[in-house]
């Protein structure tokens, strides 16, 4: 089913990264926690080729509110350009949202790692559960270039707890509070005491996913206890 959702507005949530807002007030758009919708600019045509439809995950929890959150950054393609200029009341098209990593599939104590832009799902999927007052023990790797181009560190922050282990890896910058570098095993096995008995959902660029599937492998977790999407 497609929903024409009109856009809000946008706002620049960290460096070089912004939320979009649309209305999904009166419509019956239902989507999981963690989920990803694929959006068309119906009124695009790009002339770089590449088409005016893209998947984006859902950033925020359904039921939470009278919209939906989208994260993107600039690239340089014509629907990058488009969508970060959208104008007030212009309609989107959003349409089969879908994604095998979101709030009902997620078993046991959940180890989240993400990358970029896959950080959108796990944020949805942990704002549902504080919402809902679900009780999970949950682990977060969270790697990025900079803290600064990092979406939702201080949301993160205010989650940890004995329950909630948040570890932000940053390529870049020299806070101690932060590791530094990319996820690798030795931050894997130092953050984690219990491999063998949790289950791991990966989000984020190809790249990302198959080394830390390399990284899980060696360590012994099974196959079966890993999920990955690439966002
Ligand atoms: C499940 C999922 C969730 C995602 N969630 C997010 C999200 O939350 N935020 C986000 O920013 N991005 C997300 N993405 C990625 C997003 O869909 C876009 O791929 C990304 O934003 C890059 O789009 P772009 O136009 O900037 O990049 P570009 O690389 O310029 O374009 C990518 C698109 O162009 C097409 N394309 C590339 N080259 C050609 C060609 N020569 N001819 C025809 N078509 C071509 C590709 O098939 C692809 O659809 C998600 C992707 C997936 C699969």
């Amino acid at each position: 089913m497609a929903f024409h959702l009109r856009y809000i507005e946008k706002k620049e949530i960290c460096k070089d990264t912004h939320a979009l807002y649309f209305d999904i007030t009166g419509k019956d758009f239902y989507y999981k926690a963690g989920q990803y919708a694929s959006v068309t600019i119906p009124i695009l045509e790009a002339k770089d080729g590449k088409g005016n439809k893209r998947h984006f995950s859902i950033a925020n929890a359904p039921g939470e509110n009278n919209f939906i959150e989208i994260i993107t950054r600039k690239s340089g393609s014509d629907f990058s350009g488009k969508i970060l200029n959208l104008v007030k009341g212009e309609e989107l098209v959003f349409e089969n949202p879908a994604g095998e990593i979101n709030a009902d599939n997620i078993h046991g104590s959940p180890v989240f790692i993400a990358g970029g832009t896959g950080i959108t799902p796990v944020r949805s999927i942990v704002s549902y559960w504080k919402k809902k007052g679900v009780h999970k023990r949950i682990t977060l790797f969270y790697a990025n270039r900079t803290a600064a181009c990092a979406p939702f560190m201080d949301e993160f922050r205010m989650y940890e707890s004995s329950s909630f282990e948040f570890i932000p890896i940053f390529e870049e910058g020299e806070e101690e509070r932060y590791e530094k570098g990319v996820f690798n095993e030795e931050i894997f096995r130092r953050y984690t005491n219990d491999i063998s008995a949790r289950y791991y959902y990966i989000t984020g660029p190809p790249a990302m996913l198959s080394e830390a599937i390399k990284i899980l492998v060696k360590a012994g977790v099974r196959d079966e206890r890993i999920f990955i999407e690439n966002v």
